[in-house]
Formats: structure tokens, sequence, C-alpha cells
């Protein structure tokens, strides 16, 4: 790599190497050459189309779909002193004059524009004029119909070509889908890309999937080992929510609600709390998360099942984008597997669809009951194939116990049969166990030969062994009767005893809390630790901005570690670079300096 390419990383960025694919990616935008750039959440995708702009000092037009989005980059890049600023529709007249004025001037390094605004004609004329090196496409799956995320303004975006020719164009994503790859270089009609792909791990995430038991002590004995640190917790739905933020909440946690049902206000105000502060827990739907750029996010709990492998990578990929160490933690159970099941069958989707979302279900539930290292076949999914087990999953850090549940699986399907096939799983699990009800008189299923030879188990040990029955495809349950267990095809060579069926034991109670945070600080202190973050927020505070954007976790850490007292000390700590040393290196150097006192 060319040395002003390097230089700049250091100086502006204070980092000492390129990651991954981050210098092919700029090289090829600075000789002229379209590109595809693949990388994971957190990779770094921004730099690759920041820094053309910072050695040839001149202007780059992002495209970026979120405004949210677009103002944390913004406000990003001017902590690292980089002339940006945004074109939307969320800025003032005064607001906007001010930045055509800027793009007149030439004095803009980076520009970020709404894609519905760049194809206006008055803009876009201001654009063409300003002569821009690169146009950065910005979350570019979102010109697929393939994809979750698509916006019907991307696909004018392949208009650019002509409005600005010879002007290279980058599509950056974190989606892996292939489809929706080869749909990003055709609607964009980008020329010949060069196509860059960064794997798709996250090594500092660690997976974690334990059993349903009661689910909200497991959740806090969960959010014990995460003292101090902010996090993510999904709900399938609104209401669900609701409880769990007013529970956490009730139990002492800075907790709050996110969901479409909130009004407008209340979302930004909790949006702007969970940036802002240092340990909210924000507990939401899906609908938060797309477009929440915040790096320290050190926790996604799951409580309910996401719909499918490549939605759970993307939900927990909000872990840890900072590169320190994160937990992806969740919960499932039967519930989620007869649920989830009857959502697909119910839908209004064509049969073709409804194939394709069973398929991704199937996938995730396989995933969920695996007893290999989890990271493996998250990443096959995505085409990859690591060689070595992970070491920093639940089935690594723990190997399940597996045991012959030939028998059991026998008794449990005998009494789906018996019983006529007819039922859900309470009553057949009652049935099995021997405990009489009116439903079990009123049936007479207290004379069947199957009532009471599964006795000696517990419900929980019967769910577990049905769940995972019913992800081996030997159950499902009957939409059309009201959720009746039904038996499927694989069922019978079970039943014949031809085949053993091996399963997993759940481990439903949480692990032994491990103090995350002190681990990472172990070798600095924690009162160090606590100074630094202190000192971090009073100038986030000051400034008006999320304590993130002063310093990243990693880049405090590094502090904890090396404990400089020296102008040169400061500058070799890894996020630490020239501006930003010029406007808080004496505040930090001070908290070194009352350490050593
Ligand atoms: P993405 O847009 O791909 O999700 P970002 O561009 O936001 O990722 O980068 C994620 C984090 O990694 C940012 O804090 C960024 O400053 C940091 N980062 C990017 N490139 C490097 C690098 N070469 N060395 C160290 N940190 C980096
Ligand atoms: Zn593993």
């Amino acid at each position: 790599m060319s040395t002003p390419t390097l230089a700049v990383l250091k100086q502006v960025y204070g980092y000492d190497a390129f990651r991954g694919q981050q210098a092919a990616a700029i090289a090829t935008a600075m000789a002229g050459r379209d590109s595809v750039v693949l990388m994971p959440t957190g990779g770094g995708k921004s730099l690759c189309y920041q820094i053309p702009a910072l050695v040839a000092q001149r202007l780059v037009i992002v495209i970026s779909p979120l405004i949210a989005l677009m103002h944390d980059q913004v406000m990003a890049l001017r902590e690292l002193g980089v002339a940006a600023a945004c074109l939307n529709s969320s800025l003032s007249g005064a607001e906007q004059a001010a930045v055509r004025s800027q793009l007149a001037a030439g004095s803009l390094r980076v520009l970020y524009v709404a894609p519905e605004r760049i194809l206006q004609a008055k803009t876009l004329a201001e654009l063409v004029r300003a002569q821009p090196i690169l146009i950065a496409v910005d979350e570019a799956h979102c010109v697929s119909q393939w994809g979750h995320d698509f916006r019907q303004d991307y696909l004018e975006l392949g208009q650019l070509r002509s409005h600005f020719p010879g002007v290279p164009r980058m599509a950056l994503t974190a989606t892996a889908d292939a489809r929706t790859r080869v749909d990003i270089a055709a609607r964009l009609a980008l020329d010949d890309p060069a196509c860059f792909v960064d794997g798709f791990d996250r090594p500092n995430i660690r997976y974690t999937v334990r059993a349903r038991g009661q689910a909200r002590h497991q959740l806090t004995q969960f959010l014990g080992t995460q003292t101090g640190a902010a996090g993510i917790v999904y709900c399938m739905s609104r209401r669900k929510v609701d409880e769990t933020a007013a529970w956490l909440a009730g139990e002492g946690y800075a907790a709050l609600p996110y969901h479409a049902g909130l009004d407008a206000r209340t979302r930004a105000r909790h949006q702007e709390r969970f940036l802002r502060e240092d340990a909210v827990i924000m507990v939401a739907t899906i609908a938060f998360g797309m477009g929440i750029d915040k790096p320290d996010v050190r926790f996604v709990a799951h409580l309910d099942l996401p719909k499918s492998v490549e939605a759970y990578y993307q939900e927990t990929g909000r872990a840890g984008r900072d590169g320190a160490p994160a937990d992806a933690w969740m919960i499932y159970g039967l519930q989620d597997v007869v649920r989830l099941r009857q959502m697909v069958d119910e839908s209004a989707a064509d049969e073709e669809h409804k194939r394709i979302e069973r398929h991704k279900l199937d996938a995730l539930l396989a995933w969920c009951e695996t007893s290999e290292c989890r990271r493996r076949p998250l990443l096959a999914y995505f085409g990859e194939t690591p060689a070595l087990v992970c070491g920093n999953c639940d089935n690594c850090l723990e190997p399940p116990k597996t045991w012959d549940a030939s028998e059991a699986a026998q008794k449990l399907l005998s009494c789906i049969y018996r019983t006529g096939q007819r039922f859900g799983a309470a009553h057949v699990i009652d049935v099995l166990r021997g405990i009489g009800s009116d439903k079990t008189r009123q049936h007479g299923h207290e004379t069947l030969s199957t009532f009471g030879i599964g006795a000696q188990d517990s419900a929980d040990h019967w769910r577990s062994v049905l769940r995972q029955l019913m992800v081996r495809g030997a159950v499902f349950a009957d939409v059309e009767r009201f959720g009746a267990l039904r038996l499927a095809q694989d069922a019978r060579p079970i039943l014949r005893g031809e085949e053993a069926v091996m399963l997993r034991e759940d481990i439903v109670e949480a692990r032994p809390p491990r103090k995350r945070r002190n681990d990472v600080v172990a070798d600095a202190d924690v009162a160090l630790w606590e100074r630094l973050r202190a000192c971090r927020k009073r100038l986030a505070d000051a400034q008006g901005v999320p304590p993130y954007v002063i310093f990243h976790d990693r880049t405090l850490l590094e502090m904890a570690v090396l404990r400089p007292v020296s102008a040169l000390d400061m500058l070799q700590v890894s996020g630490v670079g020239q501006t930003k040393f010029e406007r808080y290196g004496e505040a930090f150097l001070a908290v070194f300096a009352r350490t050593h006192d």
C-alpha cells in the first residue's frame, strides 16, 4: 500500500494497519474502477470510501439510506477533523445552504446523500459540478428485491453511471445472500466491478443458545454477567417488549422499550439514551437495530427465535462492532418451534415462498439443536468453511452431553399415535406421565397402554424430547387441527426400532457468571477503567455526542493497559489520531497523571 494511504490511516484514525480487503478496495477506487465490497458489520467498510477522499483531498459522495446513520457518520468524521456533511430531508433551509456553499467552495471531503435526493435535478447538477472522485453506495443490498431491506429509491441509482461518467462507484454491503450480490452489480449498472469479500466470521462474538426454562430468571442470570454494558434484548411481540422492559426496569436495570407501536418521539428519545448513556438495555422488536451504528453494544439477547439464520446473524451482528468481546445469547424452546412453523404455514404467501421460508426456519432450528461448534454451520450458511472449531461458543466451551433417546422417542411417538394424533403437547405429555385430568378422563386416555409410561421423567424432559423430534421431522403440529401433534414420515423407522435417536441434554440453567468486563480489563484495574469511562462521558456530554464518538471501548481498554504518560505514548494507542489527540489527549493524560500520584 502506498505510504500516503497508510499515513492517513495513522494520522487521522490512529490505526496502524489495514484490515482484510480494505487496502485493496481503496487502491481500486483510487485507480478509478468500480467495485463491490462485502464485509461483515464492523468490518471497516466506511474507511474504504473515506480514505480516498482524504488522500486525494477531493470530494467523495456516499449514498446512505438512513438519516440516523448519516448523522452518526458525519459526527464521527467531524470528531476526526474531516470536513463532512449530509444532505437529507431533516436539514433546515439554512443548514442546506451551508452545505451547498461548502460544496461549491470545494472544501467538503465526505458528503452523505439520501438516495431519493441525489437524482433531484438541482442537487444532481451541484454534485456533478463538485467533481467527486468516488461515489459510494452504502447498504447496497437495498437495491435487491430478494433482500429484506428493499428500497424503491435504490433502483434508480443505476442512472448515476450516465450522470457521472468516469467516476468510479463502490457498492458496500454486509449482506451475504448470493442472489443479492449478483443483483447489486446488475442494478447499479457497475462496469466490470472488482469484488472484495472479507470473511463473515465475527470472532469476538460468543454464541450461546439455551433451552428455555424460567425465561426471566435465565435472563437476569445472563445480565448478571454483563454489568455496566449496553445491550439489546429482542422479543417477538410489542406486548412482550413492553412487559419485559417494565419488569427489567423494576429489577433496577436501565431498560427501555422500542417497537413500531410507540410514537416517534418516544422511540427517538429511547434510541438517543441508548446511544448516549453507557449501560442502557434496549428491549425491542426487530424494528430496532437497522441503522444503529453504536459500536460498543456488548450483548444481543434473544428471548424469541428470529426467523432465519441470516436474520440471526444480522441481529447478533449489532454486538461488538468495535471488535471487543461481545455476547450473542438466546433461549428457545418447544413453543418457538410450534409457533414459528405455524406462522409459516398460515402466512398468505404462495407455496413456493412458504417452501423457502420453511427451509430457512428448519436450518435455524437445526442450528439451535446442533452439538457442534456453532460458528461452523453459521459460516457455512454464508459459504465459508472454517477449518477449526472456534473455542468461543457454548458448544466449544461446554460440549453438550448426548444420550440415547431411542426408547424415549418410541414412547412419545406411540403416545401421540394412541391418543389419535388429535392433541397438543401439554395433553400428550400428561398422558405419558400418567397425570390425570378432566381431559384424560373425558377421552378415556387413562386406560391407554401408554398412560404413565413416561412417569419417571419431568414434563421439561419430555418437552425437550418432543422439541428435538419436531426439529428432526418425526413430529409436526398440524395447523388445520389447531396444532395437534401428528407423526411425520421420519417417525416410522424410529417406532420400528430401525433408527437410533441421539438427543442432546438441555442445559437449562444459565452458565456461571462470567465477568466479561473484568476479564477484559484484567491487566488494568477496574477503578482506572471507570475513571477513563467517566472522563469520556464528561467530554461526550460537553460536546453533545455519544461517548463512543470520543473513543471506542477498545481504545480506552488499550489506554488502561498501556497507561500512557506522554503525548508520544498516547499517540501509540490504536484509535488515537492527530485531531482526537489534540482535542482529548490532555484530558485523558490527566486521568493517568492522577493515577500516578
Ligand atoms: P462497517 O461499516 O463495516 O460496519 P465501520 O467502518 O463502522 O464498519 O468500522 C467498524 C469499526 O472498526 C470502526 O470503529 C472503525 O473505526 C474500526 N476500524 C476500521 N478499520 C480499522 C483498521 N484498519 N484498524 C482498526 N480499526 C478499524
Ligand atoms: Zn465453537
